[in-house]
């Protein structure tokens, strides 16, 4: 058996039997808290990384907006692995900052990042229908909005693999303070979702953006410590929190685009 044929008969192991000890502990084996405790424990960020690229490359990749805790997810891949896959959605309404940094990381690690668009006749409906801004209108239209500029793109993206890698961090937002590093995405037909920077602090990532001299998306220096799309994205002010800047009319129990739906509020 090759070294990554084990890796994956282990993690398929261990989450069967975290799967079951979930089930007897609270009679649901979608149980996702007791589930993803069990496996795999807490590691540093590049174990976890390290770990995951062995167990499922290529059927693996990185969804990357470029933000910081994405450049350093490509850095410590590419430390652990040459063969780094990344993707990135493109809505159509990124920030001109976005596409600079993009081709910097490509020039930097010599790597390719595969773009997925929106379907084309969705968007020029939504367009005609409602006008280019309807994603302010309501959470529905916003919602509405990501479906169709990220949310049908990421299926397509994460077609056939067996794993993802997010730059999720629980101090990011009250929606993902029970992020774990490994975990079942059922919205997402039950693909496992790797988040190895799950514990780290915004200090943190910038720690190992100055060591490792990472290349970054110039916004960060502006006030942006969270970007998106650029009319939907702004930069926060002091005292306020990370994720201030997305959505800004929204409140924060909403602000998720459907890419990481939080159990139990649907997408
Ligand atoms: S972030 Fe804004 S512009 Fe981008 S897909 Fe969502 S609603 Fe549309």
């Amino acid at each position: 058996m090759t070294e990554a044929a084990e890796g994956r008969e282990t993690a398929g192991r261990g989450v069967r039997e975290s799967e079951g000890a979930a089930a007897e502990a609270t009679g649901e084996v979608g149980g996702m808290p007791e589930r993803l405790r069990a496996y795999p424990e807490e590691r540093p960020a590049a174990e976890v990384l390290d770990w995951a690229i062995r167990a499922f490359q290529p059927r693996i990749a990185l969804a990357s907006s470029f933000g910081a805790e994405d450049v350093v997810l490509i850095d410590m891949w590419w430390r652990a692995d040459r063969e780094v896959r990344v993707f990135t959605l493109d809505t159509g309404r990124l920030p001109e900052e976005t596409y600079e940094v993009m081709d910097r990381i490509r020039e930097r690690y010599a790597i390719a990042i595969a773009s997925y668009f929106p379907e084309r006749a969705a968007v020029e409906v939504l367009e005609r229908e409602r006008g280019f801004y309807s994603f302010r209108r309501s959470v529905a239209d916003r919602k509405h909005c990501c479906g169709i500029r990220k949310v049908e793109p990421l299926g397509r993206a994460l077609a056939g693999l067996e794993a993802w890698v997010t730059g999720l961090r629980r101090e990011q937002a009250e929606t993902r303070s029970a992020v774990q590093q490994v975990e079942r995405d059922p919205a997402l037909g039950g693909i496992l979702k790797v988040n190895p920077l799950a514990d780290w602090t915004t200090e943190d990532v910038w720690r190992y953006v100055r060591t490792h001299d990472v290349p970054y998306n110039r916004l960060h220096d502006r006030g942006y410590p969270s970007i998106g799309c650029a009319p939907c994205t702004r930069a926060v002010l002091p005292g306020e929190d990370l994720r201030a800047g997305r959505w800004c009319w929204e409140r924060p129990q909403t602000k998720e685009c459907g890419l990481h739906p939080v159990p139990g509020k649907g997408a």
